[in-house]
């Protein structure tokens, strides 16, 4: 579903992203971890071309992203037909990002209508819907900064989905949180897990990734260091950075 091949990104002659080559597959649930600073937000922000790539490529279903083939050389897309292929990439950020002028509802149905021309009577019955899957369906009409931090994330989940990415990138959506509200977002993460939705998720709950995962990745200053079920890096990782790192985590 996602193809991921060779792609090297750097700022200011450092390199963040080195070589990295990646295939998600439909249904997948992807867990990314590694250090502060390792480019897991790199990597995640280029399969929605939120980045742009120095080289290697990025495709979803065989159409890549951000880019087009002139002969033999990729060339940037244009922002209108950028906005078009990002539609099949929901993305949740760590602080939400929902728009503080638009209540709950409002911020779930302005991207459907916007990008998939769904009136807004569709719109508004697609996000009713959504908002009642997240658990808000009495919410619909509050502002985020009426709503506690894990309601707006899960806001945020259901804004995400109404567009229905076939891919789903989580940005460690828990790390903003109280303590007590991770749950609760973890519960609607784990509920589309079983839904067998592909998600993409970077994330510093290990007990989480080992729960939802079928597969763990490690990475560490832009390379790929390891990968395999939960069981494997989680429980008997190979890499000694990745057993430092676990070590510093759990
Ligand atoms: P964290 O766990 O702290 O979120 P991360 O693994 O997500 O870290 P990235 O945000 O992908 O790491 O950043 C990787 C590296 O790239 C870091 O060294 C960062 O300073 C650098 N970097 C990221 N974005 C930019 C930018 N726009 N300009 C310059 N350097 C950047
Ligand atoms: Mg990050």
């Amino acid at each position: 579903l996602v193809e991921i091949r060779n792609v090297h990104k750097s700022y200011n002659g450092v390199d963040v992203l080195h070589d990295v080559s990646l295939t998600i597959e439909p249904g997948e649930v992807v867990s990314i971890l590694g250090p502060s600073g390792s480019g897991k937000s790199t990597l995640l922000r280029t399969i929605n071309h939120l980045e742009t790539v120095d080289a290697g490529w990025v495709t979803i279903d065989g159409a890549l992203i951000g880019y087009e083939h002139r002969g033999d050389k990729l060339y940037e897309l244009k922002e209108k037909q950028i906005l078009g292929r990002r539609t099949q990439v929901g993305m949740v950020f760590q602080n939400f990002n929902l728009f503080p002028h638009l209540t709950a509802l409002q911020n779930i149905v302005e991207a459907p209508v916007a990008l998939k021309r769904l009136s807004k009577a569709d719109a508004r019955e697609l996000a009713a819907g959504l908002l009642d899957r997240v658990g808000l369906g009495d919410k619909a009409d509050a502002y985020p900064r009426q709503l506690s931090g894990g309601q707006q994330q899960r806001v945020a989940i259901a804004r995400a989905l109404a567009l229905q990415p076939k891919v789903l990138l989580f940005d460690e959506p828990t790390s903003a949180l109280d303590p007590e509200l991770v749950g609760e977002v973890l519960d609607v993460i784990r509920d589309l897990a079983k839904l067998g939705t592909t998600l993409v998720i970077v994330t510093h709950e290990i007990g989480f990734a080992r729960d939802v995962s079928d597969r763990v990745i490690f990475i560490d200053h832009g390379v790929i260091l390891e990968q395999g079920t939960p069981g494997e890096v989680l429980g008997t990782p190979r890499h000694p950075r990745t057993k430092e790192f676990l070590g510093n985590v759990l």
